[in-house]
């Protein structure tokens, strides 16, 4: 069955490259999704879906915008996956060089695996998600049971 996912795309500047690139070449697969972005990433992403849309005059997905990252957008993104917002996350971030908001970045990573949602860290294994048959299959990732966490006694 295929199920209109809700994808987050987040990359850091010397990754930005690659996402767009990597969204030029699935854009067919991503466009019945909803897309949510960090706010730079998002303008790259609607200005390559508006030069693949131009020549088919095909429709763009819906993409929202959230706040750049460093700017509270990963923290806007943790919250949507902690309160079930978000399917599947792209987030090609930069193993060189440290980011003035790299505690954000390590609570973006730490949510995503807390909720297990599927997250791509490269671009190769953004490739075998979107390549996978789950991409377009209604899938419901198993969640821990936190119970005895949540009510433990303090
Ligand atoms: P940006 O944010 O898309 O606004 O550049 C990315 C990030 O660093 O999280």
């Amino acid at each position: 069955m295929n199920k209109r996912k809700t994808i987050a795309l987040v990359a850091h500047d010397n990754r930005k490259v690659d996402l767009v690139e990597w969204v030029q070449y699935n854009w067919k697969k991503l466009k019945g999704h909803k897309l949510i972005c960090t706010g730079t990433t998002g303008k790259l992403v609607s200005e390559a879906f508006e030069k693949k849309v131009k020549a088919t005059e095909d429709i763009i997905p819906e993409i929202i915008r959230l706040k750049s990252g460093p700017l509270g957008g990963d923290q806007q993104l943790g919250s949507m996956i902690a309160t079930g917002e978000i399917d599947i996350m792209i987030f090609l971030w930069d193993p060189m060089e440290p980011q003035p908001h790299d505690v954000d970045v390590k609570a973006l990573e730490r949510i995503a695996v807390l909720y297990n949602i599927p997250m791509a860290s490269n671009r190769a294994t953004a490739d075998f998600m979107i390549s996978s048959e789950l991409f377009q299959a209604d899938y419901t990732p198993a969640l821990k049971d936190y119970a005895s966490y949540i009510n433990r006694k303090v």
